[in-house]
């Protein structure tokens, strides 16, 4: 993906030792937290440096891409927000991609899924192996989500076989609960069995601008059916502002939604969204994610290459294994700088 940043500085061969630095520094303090600043320059050394003065001076280097032959790196302004979820055991939540293809086509979806995105099926074989094997490897609670899970034949099996390997959680828009999904929905394991479904707002405006036209009523609709099927329903708002988080936590007071079945999220930039918060993998305490196409270092970026950590999903003890040794070189990092850059 292309990030849009806020200003645009071309390096012109120079260094952090013949003036870039100055430039940097100018441009940083033009921007506000969570601006974006990209640097143009020729070679990849410069990115080295780049890396080290954002870690130091915690601003974050998103990525960098080469564009007409130059390397464009991307500088975030400032940390990425607090996680409340850093001290969780990187794979104590293991995420999985079971399909991208969905019945919405939302404009900020972090993996682009829509009716039209092909299905990329991870299937119910590797989801039974991925249930066998995760146990011993440390997996406390399993996330389905996709693409609309619901749209797949067999996800009763897929979450039953979840279910038995740890407590589940289904990612859902929730629209599709009728006939033979209604069924589906049914047999499923209600005390190991959590739904959360999407709601963006209190009323339908928000959530239809990014969802479209009528989706918030069928949502609303969902989550009703969903708790009269007697599931442990999480309500999940993805918004743009403070403002909209607050708002949305009032209409979940007001209809007595406990703490712990409330997810209230930024946008990720990521995927279709043009707005949102930027994430690098050093903001982001690992949650280990299996798609299709191979292993992830968190959901949020399930299909970004910045994000792989890994091709092969087996034996799943190597993927855990490649995904908490990335994690300790992540972690080395400041203790690294604070060793290089001595003030004294
Ligand atoms: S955000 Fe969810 S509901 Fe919307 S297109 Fe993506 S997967 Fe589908």
């Amino acid at each position: 993906m292309r990030w849009e940043a806020k200003i645009e500085l071309d390096a012109r061969g120079r260094t952090f030792a013949t003036g870039l630095l100055a430039d940097l520094i100018a441009a940083l303090r033009r921007s506000s937290q969570g601006d974006l600043l990209a640097i143009s320059g020729d070679g990849p050394a410069l990115g080295v440096d780049l890396d080290a003065w954002c870690r130091f001076t915690g601003n974050t280097l998103i990525g960098s891409a080469i564009e007409s032959g130059r390397t464009r790196w991307v500088i975030r302004c400032g940390a990425a927000p607090a996680n409340p979820d850093a001290d969780r055991p990187p794979g104590s939540r293991l995420w999985l991609y079971t399909n991208f293809d969905c019945n919405l086509c939302c404009d900020y979806c972090c993996v682009r899924s829509s009716p039209a995105a092909p299905r990329r099926e991870l299937g119910l074989a590797r989801v039974q192996r991925i249930a066998r094997e995760s146990p011993a490897l440390g997996v406390r609670e399993i996330f389905v989500t996709g693409g609309e899970p619901f749209l797949l034949a067999d996800i009763s099996e897929i979450l039953t076989a979840c279910a038995a390997a740890a407590p589940t959680t289904v990612l859902t828009n929730g629209m599709l609960f009728s006939g033979r999904r209604l069924a589906e929905l049914r047999s499923l394991p209600r005390g190991r069995v959590t739904l959360q479904i999407s709601l963006d707002s209190p009323t339908p405006e928000g959530h239809d601008r990014h969802r479209g036209p009528g989706t918030w009523a069928r949502a609303w609709v969902g989550i009703r059916k969903a708790r009269a099927e007697g599931f442990r329903v999480r309500l999940a708002a993805t918004v743009s502002t403070d403002a909209q988080a607050d708002a949305f936590r009032r209409f979940l007071d007001a209809q007595q939604v406990a703490e712990q079945d409330r997810v209230i999220r930024r946008i990720a930039l990521r995927g279709f969204a043009s707005e949102g918060l930027a994430f690098a993998r050093a903001d982001l305490v690992p949650e280990i994610t299996i798609t299709a196409e191979g292993v992830y270092w968190h959901p949020v970026g399930a299909e970004d290459a910045d994000l792989l950590v890994s091709r092969e999903i087996f034996p799943l003890a190597e993927s855990f294994a490649a995904v908490r040794v990335a994690f300790e070189q992540e972690r080395e990092h400041p203790r690294r700088l604070a060793a290089i850059f001595h003030c004294a």
